[in-house]
């Protein structure tokens, strides 16, 4: 397999640490709102990454962390608590927002038939680890207290910017007009690891430490997490690219620091969802979430889908009328799948020569369009229905499409599989036509007559209607 590194900037073959089995982290969301599909995008992709490890044989574990404290409304440490900020919008307690927000978020995740990590695990679980952390990056001199905060020293490091050049976003911290500049850092990209002196009055979430009552840093949370259950060696960590700075350079300084190694070797970073004005955000315009697209008629799959045609390296626009496309599409190519006919033996060294193919395709860095078009192929070959059935079934396992899986008799559904039928039909006849017999082409379309449908021959094709 095949991966592009953020670190290197290259397409790497995939090489894990301890062969064969894979030690995948995924940082999670931030659980003070609704997770908007440019969120999910990467949770998408980062699905299809898992699946398609699997699909090549590799034998994963992968961890996700739940941000329940400690996130501020900038990734800098500065601005308002997030957490805070929610229970104070929904005048409920942290906690309970904590809990209603990662079953939103689980939930839009299972709509979108993204698989629960192996393991999830909400930053309030690891206070002890993280005092750990911070107590030996202190003793090792790469940590200091200075106000009653201590923070992570980025002077101690050799090369701080592993990512390359972020001087541009570096820059915008304390230019911002709504954040000031923390004046106990010694250097400018020093971070929090442990906040002592709240500047949030009403903190609900406190801990005993070291260093007295307080609360943890955001980045510290992913290094001991990563940590707790992957150990000190992670082979890729995953998340979208606005994480790369500061939060993923924050975290490979403080993992390093503390295990004096190399920590991660694969980052895997999501590009953005964009709508026609630009970045995506929750400040401007309609907030776009799983459930408001469910509202507007939309399937969630579809969604998937339309993600899954362009590459997780590139910008993705959204637009409705990119998504009503991507569901048409989705639709015509669902019910060609639910209409292959259940014939024949299923020739298996079919199926593992175009698994092969597919784990090629895909495990080249994670190329869902081109395993899509590779779906297409199959559709048009000429192989026997059951063994195209069979393939398809095996290449879901990646897209997670839920190609062969019938739609419930819902009001959609219904058409859906009508659409199937007739689309069946007229493919019958096509082939009928072209073997000459023309006697079962007449009754194939009475028969579709006698259901209330009329096909018409035209120079693009054959058109159907309902009488
Ligand atoms: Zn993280």
């Amino acid at each position: 397999m095949y991966i592009y590194n953020s670190l290197t900037k290259k397409v790497e073959e995939f090489v894990p640490h301890t062969p064969g089995k894979v030690a995948m982290y995924t940082c999670g969301p931030t659980v003070y709102h609704f997770a908007h599909i440019g969120n999910l995008r990467s949770y998408i992709m980062e699905d299809v990454l898992e699946k398609t490890l699997r699909y090549n044989g590799f034998d994963v574990k992968r961890v996700m962390n739940i941000t329940d404290v400690g996130h501020l409304s900038s990734d800098a440490d500065s601005g308002e608590d997030k957490m805070l900020k929610g229970a104070k919008r929904e005048h409920k307690s942290v906690m309970e927002i904590a809990k209603y927000y990662t079953d939103a978020f689980m939930s839009d995740c299972a709509k979108l038939n993204i698989k629960t990590p192996d393991v999830v695990e909400p930053a309030t679980n690891c206070i002890p680890e993280f005092i750990h952390m911070i107590e030996v990056l202190l003793e090792k001199g790469y940590a200091y207290k200075a106000g009653e905060n201590i923070y992570f020293d980025t002077s101690k490091l050799e090369s701080y910017y592993v990512f390359g050049n972020q001087s541009s976003d570096d820059l915008k911290i304390g230019v911002r007009d709504d954040v000031t500049e923390d004046t106990n850092k010694r250097n400018k990209n020093d971070f929090v690891l442990w906040f002592t002196k709240s500047k949030f009055e009403d903190q609900a979430l406190k801990w005993d430490s070291p260093w007295g009552v307080g609360y943890p840093g955001w980045h510290i949370e992913c290094s001991c997490i990563g940590m707790k259950h992957l150990g000190e060696y992670m082979d890729i960590h995953c998340g979208g690219v606005d994480n790369m700075f500061p939060h993923h350079t924050n975290e490979i300084a403080q993992s390093e620091a503390f295990s004096g190694h190399k920590w991660c070797k694969y980052w895997f970073h999501v590009h953005h969802l964009n709508d026609e004005s630009g970045k995506m955000s929750k400040s401007k315009g309609e907030f776009l979430t799983v459930s408001l697209l469910e509202e507007k008629g939309y399937d969630p799959i579809a969604y998937r889908f339309f993600a899954l045609l362009s590459h997780y390296r590139k910008p993705l626009t959204f637009s409705y009328d990119a998504l009503d496309q991507a569901t048409a599409t989705y639709k015509k190519l669902k019910n060609k799948v639910l209409s292959i006919p259940e014939e024949g033996e299923v020739d298996e060294s079919k199926v593992e020569e175009w698994h092969k193919n597919f784990a090629e395709t895909v495990g080249n860095d994670v190329n869902t369009s081109m395993g899509i078009t590779l779906l297409y192929d199959v559709l048009k070959s000429d192989l026997n229905g059951n063994t195209k059935r069979a393939i398809i079934d095996d290449f879901d396992y990646v897209l997670s499409l839920d190609l062969l899986k019938a739609d419930e008799a819902s009001e959609g559904g219904e058409e859906d599989e009508l659409t199937a039928y007739v689309e069946a039909k007229i493919e019958e006849r096509k082939q009928a036509k072209k073997a000459k017999d023309f006697e079962k082409a007449d009754a194939i379309r009475n028969e579709l007559l006698s259901k209330g449908i009329v096909i018409e021959d035209t120079r693009e094709g054959v058109k159907w209607k309902r009488q």
